[in-house]
């Protein structure tokens, strides 16, 4: 397939926001897409290679990026970074720089979308001392041959900035039409992508087999499923309005969720956004194999860092030192943990999706035997306010956050969150009644104490609709010496050059960073401000909300990307929330 063909459709789809247009592009594109290019092509428009639980990075940067259009070009360095640095993207720049030579050579060959594929996906897998002047000569290769559109759009998904903002949910409706020629049937395909997390693979599959492919689509191991989500309620009153008079109350605790797929020795671990998490935890590795009754397993549970001597469960902080590239035999020792189940997906080849709560817990113990290291999730029945809180105060006295609450009867929905899980955490610490998770975009260089670190960092959220992330608050308190230090390496290579697109904000932050990285704060008040782009002309024309005194609680939310991050629209609802309280109480 013709690659120009791809990029007149990226093309269109740039200059449009409106979901429905974006879906027709989407249709007409599918519908010139042989079969076998088409899992590529999805893969393509939302700026990957593969499914994100392979892992597979392109990790080129802005820097060997404008290497490879100087070589393509024969245009010195310099004069790139100036255009760059005047002005739009490097895609954009890149497509300049090449307007000017293809003025004075020829092409030499046509591309096509398999050979920009597979030069990426080899640039992705290089490794070691020459790679990056292999991936330099891949890169200028694609150049010479392609005209300045199709380089620009190359180099935006080199760098990851390939931003069409198309969501899955519109790749679904898209897959639905071109393929069965009914929207409705998007319910099927959303499935299978739950259980699979791989779209690449449901449209694979849609575009040779039919839509009755797509029904026999199967759960397979080693692919992991998008986990069931919870929503958050505030008080044992609103469980008990929401979930009825019977329900099942388990301990939440602070750690990583995980999900384990199991089969003999070969165990697999995915973090909580699908990232494959099995190096960090090569004692679960180890140990998981010899408690399981069955032949092959997915399973669910919630990895604490404990004190040893006493089993009491200690914070998340202390889970996140496992999170390391090196020496981790020795963090095994240092920070020793336990794994604690809540619930099964598949046994012995068959999904266990369908069956409810009840049955779930029960195949899960018949399933997995408890020793030291492998514990079920403490849980009860509950049936009124009372047990309720006395199971939270039992909860929270073992070091835990609160209580998910789970209906008995109800099957597992991979991928969505509703009111079949409700979280109810212990509003001890924070006045808005929960954290907020944000994405760090700035940094302002520390003074005194906190020289050679970030001192300040600014925070976003995300914007779901725009696809992008709109300040909301500096942070500066709340960081110890040693937080300061990890965040310094951690963002230090995070820096860019220009504030990347996708951020939002008027400060003038010291340097800028990929939005990234996500960390939690907690705060006293969401305020209305001028400045910041948080829900911007939401509540009130030319006006945002930011946070007010917001304070790091020290967790670095590594299993979350930037996209998991607080949205506008929560942060609204809490803003109104906050209003209504304060309402409530001048009434009382
Ligand atoms: P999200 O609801 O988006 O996961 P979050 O990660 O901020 O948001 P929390 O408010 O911490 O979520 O609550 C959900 C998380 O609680 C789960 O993702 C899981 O890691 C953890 N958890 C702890 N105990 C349980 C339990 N018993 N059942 C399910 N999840 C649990």
């Amino acid at each position: 397939m013709e690659f120009s063909i791809l990029v007149d459709s990226f093309y269109k789809m740039e200059l449009t926001r409106k979901r429905l247009e974006l879906t027709q592009f989407l249709v007409e594109l599918f519908e010139q897409t042989p079969h076998e290019t088409i899992s590529k092509i999805v893969y393509l428009i939302q700026g990957k290679l593969r499914p994100d639980f392979e892992g597979v990075e392109l990790g080129v940067a802005e820097k060997l990026a404008i290497r490879s259009i100087s070589k393509s070009a024969g245009i010195p360095i310099k004069r790139i970074e100036d255009e760059y640095v005047k002005g739009g993207d490097l895609g954009h720049v890149a497509s300049i720089i090449l307007e000017e030579k293809t003025q004075t050579t020829f092409l030499v060959e046509d591309i096509t979308v398999e050979r920009v594929y597979e030069t990426l996906f080899k640039i992705a897998r290089l490794r070691g001392s020459h790679s990056q002047d292999m991936k330099m000569k891949y890169i200028s290769s694609l150049l010479n041959d392609a005209t300045p559109l199709e380089a620009s759009y190359i180099l935006k998904i080199l760098l990851g900035t390939l931003r069409l903002g198309i969501a899955e949910n519109t790749v679904i409706d898209a897959l639905a039409i071109a393929f069965s020629g009914n929207k409705d049937n998007r319910k099927i395909l959303q499935y299978a992508y739950n259980v699979s997390s791989d779209l690449g693979k449901v449209a694979e599959t849609v575009a040779t087999n039919g839509i009755e492919g797509v029904k026999k689509f199967e759960m397979t191991l080693f692919n992991p499923i998008r986990p069931m989500l919870a929503d958050r309620i505030k008080s044992e009153r609103e469980a008990i309005e929401k979930m009825g008079n019977q329900f099942a109350a388990e301990y939440k605790l602070d750690g990583e969720r995980v999900q384990l797929h199991i089969k003999g020795e070969r165990v697999v671990l995915f973090s909580r956004s699908l990232e494959n998490i099995s190096i960090y935890y090569p004692d679960i590795i180890e140990k998981i194999p010899k408690v399981i009754q069955a032949d092959n397993i997915i399973l669910e549970a919630e990895i604490v860092a404990i004190n040893e001597n006493t089993g009491e469960f200690l914070p998340f902080q202390e889970l996140m030192h496992r999170r390391r590239k090196y020496k981790i035999e020795k963090a095994v020792t240092q920070y020793p943990i336990t794994v604690n189940f809540f619930d099964i997906l598949y046994c012995n080849g068959k999904s266990c999706l369908e069956l409810n709560y009840k049955d779930r817990r029960e195949k899960l113990e018949k399933n997995v035997k408890e020793d030291d290291f492998i514990k079920y999730i403490p849980m009860t029945v509950v049936k009124n306010e009372n047990e309720i809180e006395d199971f939270m105060e039992n909860s929270i006295n073992a070091g835990s956050e609160g209580l998910m609450l789970k209906m008995l009867d109800k099957p597992y929905q991979a991928g969505s969150r509703g009111s079949h899980w409700l979280k109810l955490k212990r509003e001890y610490q924070n006045e808005l009644g929960d954290s907020l998770d944000l994405v760090v975009i700035g940094g302002f260089f520390g003074k005194g104490r906190r020289t050679g670190s970030y001192g300040t960092l600014l925070l976003a959220t995300y914007d779901e609709d725009e696809d992008i992330f709109t300040s909301i608050c500096k942070v500066g308190t709340g960081f110890s010496d040693e937080d300061l230090d990890q965040l310094y390496q951690i963002l230090n290579p995070k820096v860019t050059i220009k504030k990347n697109p996708r951020i939002n904000s008027e400060m003038e932050a010291d340097v800028w960073f990929e939005p990234e990285l996500v960390i939690e704060v907690v705060a006293s008040e969401i305020t209305l401000s001028p400045i910041h782009k948080a829900a911007m002309d939401k509540i009130r024309k030319n006006t945002g909300l930011a946070l007010r005194f917001p304070k790091f609680t020290g967790k670095i939310r590594f299993e979350k990307v930037a996209e998991d991050a607080s949205t506008n629209k929560e942060i609204i609802t809490l803003y109104k929330g906050q209003k209504k309280v304060a309402h409530d109480k001048n009434l009382m």
